[in-house]
């Protein structure tokens, strides 16, 4: 180590200059000293490298400024830990906060390089299922922006989220290769590595009658957590903040008493079941996994985290008494949840606290995000295997348990039936550790994502906890980051609006409220309309290249774009346009408006309904899209592998966007305030967020439709009989006939009849319920959309009352609220 007069005489490498000329210098010479290529023969894919190496220099530069920054003063830092990050590529999200995008567009134009062609060259970054990691990418780039010092934490996955094909209309799951050309963007950290352990045994040392008794946990195998990070730049480079991934690494690389002796596969066991932890990402989004591996993986980068931030923390204070101070841990759904568990076993076994200060530290630490609260859905664990991996942890959660327990049913009266509910271990069945029950208690905020969402908690699957602590429960909605979901994925609409009203409502989104007094405006209505044609143009140039497809920029392009879900209701949808087809055919003098339905989503690989769900969407299109009696008014276009990239690509190309779960079921969604941003109408149940958007953008400009809630769950007290619902309905009936008599798949009526039948013997998800409602607003639908001047002063009051949905505000929230840290 050097000491601090040295130090300070070293000299800093000089400032990054930033024209296009330095730039185009700068590309050349990493080309050639860094990638070893002549600029003569090298591939796009080096260009790409040798850019983000460029543009890498400008944002470590101000790394370095935010991390001095914090330290120096003393700021609260907030860690997020997530077990999915959603991030998508890099590359343009950082070139442009950085405000150099027409730099480095021209650098590279002088180069004779195109920068949109290498920009799509970079791998997307698929780190998580669907809105639950898309939101922690938001987060991450909010939390920059808005100057929170932030740190996320989840895991280096080899493989991300599967490739979708589609293959004879059914998906194919492939395994995705994010890394297979390296990773421009990380800093592999082999500093920062830790020892996890698993299994093994207990020991208790000392004696019980004194308070110098203790517990040594012995685990039975280690490994090595080892850092790799990747900067996070925020709007206009306020700051720069740090996305940390562990990756797993045996203790011994090679056993070489087992290779010396011949047994060259055994010398590897342990090598390869490290490297097991952070190999794939858990492809069910919402329901848990429930094996060995995913436990696993949740305390492997939940204890890797934590003594990290404790090593921090320890550097630079020297105490950790201080750590609500200076510490706030958001976790993001259940997954880390067991972090509690490890935090008080830091803090006891190894930094020597007794269990009431810990846990006073703990539950000031530490805040929990609920995500679902469908009860097959809430994570929990079978108690042998959780006793088997963690039994140090099984002791505290025991320990944690006893005392919650004693509260709730003396200070709080609690009788048994409630007692059951709290408490961290479920007695029903086989016993199971509650990970919900375990966050909610070792926190000192439980947050919902939408208004709906935390009022359902209280009175649903937290009832019983919020009796106990009734201040914790707290509302977050979602949000998203315009840079990305408006600026970046839709320049012909930033630039207009940045004509328009100036360019402060990057800074504060709200500030899009400016447009409201344009939607008079003729000529504003037009350029809005042509930007909308344009990004049609584009989504349908991508089909026609990627499915040899031809779909009309013209028509209505009806998006539902979101994991495949039954809740979702993508069924609904798909019945609804079988039924149009139908009206198409039976009434072809009437006025119809041409339409593509456009889909895209994948589905859990073992995810039976939804897998068919997906064939059958494809099964329909391929009928609709070639019976010339439709005479092209009908399209359904499914396109394979829904990721950020593709939403980049559809979301500014809706007109409609299809919300439509079965009221309750939703608890925020995203993807409807994306669409609703870049001036499409909602189509949509009063579910989730959507609840808030009809709100802010208007009960004239959403259209809203079908159960609420409440008539959800007395429909389902009252017994439905979904059979009375179809005959009541001759549209529905003649749809669901169709689909099950083999129209669709050839004439092999049992392809479809898991979902058919579904719907007739039980229709969980009450699509029957509500589809004339549904039907009915469509027809609504198009009556608007032959109004151009409705239609169009709808969609630009959508855009100009969505700015509060911008994750700056939650985040704003989440760090006045939650927090306390920030600016
Ligand atoms: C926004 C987004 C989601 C979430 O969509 P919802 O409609 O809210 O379910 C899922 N996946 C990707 C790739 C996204 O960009």
């Amino acid at each position: 180590m050097m000491n601090k007069a040295a130090s300070a005489a070293l000299p800093s490498p000089p400032p990054r200059v930033s024209t296009p000329e330095t730039l185009a210098a700068e590309i050349i010479e990493r080309l050639t000293y860094s990638i070893g290529k002549d600029a003569k023969v090298a591939k796009p894919h080096d260009w790409m490298t040798a850019t983000i190496l460029v543009v890498r220099d400008r944002i470590i530069d101000r790394w370095m400024a935010s991390t001095r920054e914090t330290y120096e003063t003393s700021g609260k830092r907030v860690y997020y830990l997530s077990l999915e990050f959603l991030i998508g590529r890099l590359t343009r999200d950082a070139v442009s906060n950085l405000g150099l995008l027409e730099e480095v567009r021209t650098a590279l134009g002088s180069l004779g390089v195109d920068f949109d062609v290498i920009a799509a060259l970079e791998p997307d970054a698929a780190l998580g299922n669907g809105g639950l990691g898309r939101l922690a990418a938001c987060f991450m780039e909010s939390m920059a922006t808005v100057g929170v010092p932030a740190y996320g934490y989840g895991i280096r996955y080899v493989h991300g989220l599967f490739r979708q094909q589609v293959s004879d209309g059914w998906q194919v799951e492939l395994p995705e290769t994010w890394l297979a050309h390296g990773n421009p963007w990380e800093f592999e950290r082999r500093e920062s590595a830790y020892e996890i352990g698993f299994g093994g045994i207990v020991d208790t040392v000392g004696d019980a009658s004194s308070d110098t008794q203790r517990c040594i946990w012995r685990p039975q195998e280690r490994v090595i957590a080892t850092a790799y990070d990747t900067p996070v730049v925020g709007w206009r480079a306020k700051r720069v903040n740090t996305l940390r991934l562990w990756t797993a690494q045996p203790i011994d690389p090679i056993l070489l008493d087992a290779f010396n002796a011949g047994d060259h596969i055994g010398a590897l066991k342990e090598s390869n079941k490290a490297e097991a932890l952070a190999r794939v990402l858990y492809p069910a989004d919402g329901t848990p996994a429930g094996q060995e591996l995913r436990l696993r993986q949740e305390y492997f980068f939940s204890s890797a985290s934590l003594q990290d931030i404790l090593r921090r923390h320890l550097q630079q204070y020297g105490d950790l008494r201080t750590l609500p101070d200076k510490v706030a841990i958001q976790l993001n759904d259940t997954h880390p949840a067991v972090s509690v568990a490890e935090m008080m076993r830091l803090l006891i076994d190894v930094h020597r606290m007794d269990f009431d200060q810990a846990w006073d530290i703990t539950r000031k630490v530490f805040s929990y995000t609920n995500h679902t609260l469908l009860p097959e859905a809430l994570e929990s664990w079978p108690v042998p295997l959780f006793e088997k991996l963690l039994p140090r942890h099984m002791q505290l959660v025991y320990a944690i348990n006893a005392k919650i327990l004693r509260f709730a049913r003396l200070e709080k009266k609690y009788d048994d039936e409630k007692i059951r509910s709290v408490s961290l271990i479920d007695e029903g069945g086989d016993r199971r550790v509650r990970m919900g029950n375990l966050a909610f208690l070792g926190s000192h905020s439980t947050n919902g994502v939408s208004a709906l969402h935390t009022d359902l908690m209280k009175q649903t699957v937290f009832a019983d906890l919020h009796g106990l602590y009734p201040d914790r429960i707290n509302n977050k909605t979602n949000g998203i980051t315009p840079r990305r979901w408006l600026m970046q994925c839709n320049p012909g609409l930033f630039s207009l609006l940045r004509e328009t009203i100036g360019d402060a409502f990057m800074d504060d989104a709200e500030r899009l409220k400016g447009l409201d007094s344009h939607t008079g405006d003729s000529e504003f209505r037009a350029r809005f309309a042509a930007v909308k044609h344009a990004n049609k143009v584009r989504l349908s140039n991508l089909v026609a290249r990627r499915m040899g497809i031809k779909v009309d920029p013209s028509a209505m392009f009806d998006v539902q774009i979101k994991r495949i879900h039954e809740y979702k209701r993508q069924l609904l949808n798909i019945i609804e346009t079988v039924a149009l087809y139908d009206q198409i055919r039976s009434h072809p003098e009437r006025d119809w408006v041409p339409r593509v339905k456009f889909f895209a989503g994948k589905a859990a690989p073992s995810y039976h309904n939804a897998k068919l769900i997906i064939k059958l969407a494809n099964d329909v299109a391929r009928v609709i899209n070639n019976d010339p009696s439709v005479r092209g008014l009908l399209k359904i276009v499914f396109i394979p592998n829904y990721n950020v990239s593709l939403a980049e690509v559809m979301v500014p190309a809706a007109d409609l966007s299809e919300q439509i779960s079965t009221a309750g079921m939703e608890a925020s969604g995203t993807g409807n305030m994306k669409m609703a941003l870049n001036g499409a109408l909602t189509i949509g149940t009063l579910d989730g967020a959507n609840v808030e958007m009809q709100d802010c953008v208007g009960a004239e400009n959403i259209v809203i439709f079908g159960m609420t809630t409440a008539e959800v769950a007395e429909r389902r007290a009252n017994g439905y009989v979904p059979r009375e619902v179809i005959e009541g309905s001759r549209e529905l009936s003649q749809a669901l006939t169709a689909i099950a008599s083999g129209v669709f798949s050839q004439n092999d009526e049992d392809r479809f009849a898991d979902l058919t039948n579904g719907i007739y013997e039980h229709d969980w998800f009450m699509v029957a319920a509500d589809f004339d409602a549904y039907a009915r607003a469509q027809r609504s639908v198009d009556a608007l959309w032959l109004d151009e001047e409705a239609w169009y002063s709808r969609t630009i009051r959508n855009t100009a009352r969505m700015g509060w949905f911008s994750s700056d505000r939650t985040i704003r929230q989440y760090a006045k609220d939650i927090w306390k840290a920030g600016p």
